[in-house]
């Protein structure tokens, strides 16, 4: 299996991330912003995570960071692609769930209202878990010792700081529907309760009508 491939692979899965966060950009622009929560810090950890990419862009563009390449087996690489790939159709659902409201800041919008629906009926953070999974799978898949530790540094300032920022300005904003609903969610991995839950609700009613 030649490297190329591995390249072609990455930039396509990559494509993916990066053309629903321009569709999404563009409905964004078109919102005001009522309050902004820590810009400066905001601003500081978007710089880090960009810099953490530049590193992918080097693998998958050119061959200077090709000797630090780790032995992973093609079967973990490819694995690593199906990884990202789940990553990228988490990451579109949760842009689909969020609607209007997303914004690369922590800020509340003009008219913003708590979405518990689609992915964020199990957790509270689906796309930073998407996020997640994209990194592990970028790893994964390119092999690279420079892009795994790129992307280590700077997920770890977004995931560390940003997701208790974020929740703090949300029970600011929506006070004990959102306490309520930290209740029923995890931040990344759902709860065993609301995945019965909805097993019971939707699942089994489905089987009966099945007849099975
Ligand atoms: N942390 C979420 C959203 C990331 S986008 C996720 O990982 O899926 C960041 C913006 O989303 C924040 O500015 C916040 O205002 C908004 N947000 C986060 N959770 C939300 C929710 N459940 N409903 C509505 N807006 C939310």
């Amino acid at each position: 299996m030649s490297e190329a491939q591995f390249k072609r692979a990455l930039a396509a899965l990559l494509l993916v991330e990066i053309g629903t966060r321009l569709y999404y950009i563009k409905g964004y622009r078109e919102f005001k912003r009522a309050t902004v929560k820590h810009e400066q810090r905001e601003k500081t950890s978007l710089t880090f995570v960009s810099l953490g990419l530049i590193p992918i862009f080097f693998y998958v563009l050119t061959s200077r960071i090709n000797s630090l390449r780790l032995p992973f087996p093609a079967w973990l690489r490819w694995l690593g692609a199906g990884v990202i790939f789940d990553g990228d159709l988490l990451f579109i659902w949760s842009h689909r769930a969020l609607g209007k409201n997303w914004s690369p800041f922590l800020e509340i919008r003009k008219g913003h209202a708590l979405v518990t629906e689609g992915p964020y009926r199990f957790i509270r953070h689906p796309m930073y878990a998407a996020i997640a999974l994209i990194g592990i799978g970028v790893s994964l898949l390119s092999a690279n010792l420079l892009v795994i530790l790129a992307h280590m540094l700077s997920m770890i300032s977004m995931y560390l700081v940003r997701i208790s920022d974020e929740e703090e300005m949300m029970i600011e904003q929506f006070g004990d529907e959102y306490r309520e609903y930290m209740r029923r969610t995890g931040r990344l991995i759902p709860k065993l309760s609301i995945l019965i839950d909805t097993f019971s609700e939707s699942v089994i009613p489905s089987l009966k009508s099945l007849h099975l």
